[in-house]
């Protein structure tokens, strides 16, 4: 009985949401993550994507897209749940400026339902988050790379080590600069910060990949660090 009235004050306190639109979603969680409106127009990442990197492609003959053609990415291979585009656009920004950490739970959710095979068969011993620069995340108050993998590394039954990798420079957002800005943006931005820890394979989690230009720099630095494979994990993927 009191739960149960716990429960309700918490739901109209906080009550779930619709990541795309942000409207409070009917009735108790669990009814669906998405609002119906929302839910015609999210696009998942699982048809035709990159075979490598796990971004949409539209080319109906490549198996891989432009970037991961034209440099060998530093990730073993990585997915992602949703097409960066509609309502996920607005979903991510509301999920990094509004303070909507909330939407990563039923986000979570649907990304692990989607690719749990391909998760569950890579033998993941750390789920690792992209990390915020310390007094950026001060100011936010949370990192959202890090609450998605808080949530997904519940369903692999792996740890999180959120402070393994530090992002030591204050790096200019990516959004907005081309390939080459975007590479020369975050050279040197990583380092391994966690000494006594080991792995062979990893699973480097992120909100939003484009380029992978940042998931791949950070690959590059877990991957040189302690020798072991990385794979890839994200929110929302870049259409090629
Ligand atoms: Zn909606
Ligand atoms: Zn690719």
């Amino acid at each position: 009985m009191k739960k149960g009235v716990l429960n309700k004050a918490v739901r109209l306190l906080y009550p779930a949401r619709c990541p795309g639109c942000d409207d409070i979603l009917p009735g108790a969680s669990g009814m669906g993550v998405f609002c119906e409106s929302c839910r015609g127009e999210v696009v998942l990442a699982h048809d035709r994507i990159c075979f490598r990197c796990g971004k949409p492609i539209i080319s109906a003959v490549d198996d891989l897209c432009r970037d991961c053609k034209s440099k060998e990415p530093a990730i073993v291979m990585g997915r992602g749940a949703f097409v960066y585009t509609g309502p996920m656009k607005l979903a991510m920004y509301r999920l990094k400026y509004s303070g909507r950490r909330s939407y990563v739970r039923g986000l979570a959710r649907i990304a692990y339902t989607l690719h749990h095979k391909w998760l569950d068969s890579l033998g993941i011993q750390a789920v690792i988050p992209i990390p915020m620069y310390e007094n950026k995340k001060r100011q936010r108050g949370y990192n959202q790379a890090e609450v998605f993998a808080e949530a997904i590394s519940v369903y692999l039954s792996v740890p999180v080590y959120p402070k393994v990798l530090r992002r030591v420079r204050n790096t200019a957002p990516q959004k907005g600069l081309d390939r080459q800005m975007r590479q020369k943006n975050l050279e040197n931005a990583f380092k391994i910060a966690q000494s006594g820890v080991k792995f062979d394979c990893v699973l480097l989690v992120d909100d939003i990949y484009t380029t992978g230009a940042t998931i791949n720099e950070a690959a590059r630095v877990l991957g040189e660090g302690f020798g072991c494979r990385v794979f890839s994990f994200c929110i929302c993927m870049g259409a090629d």
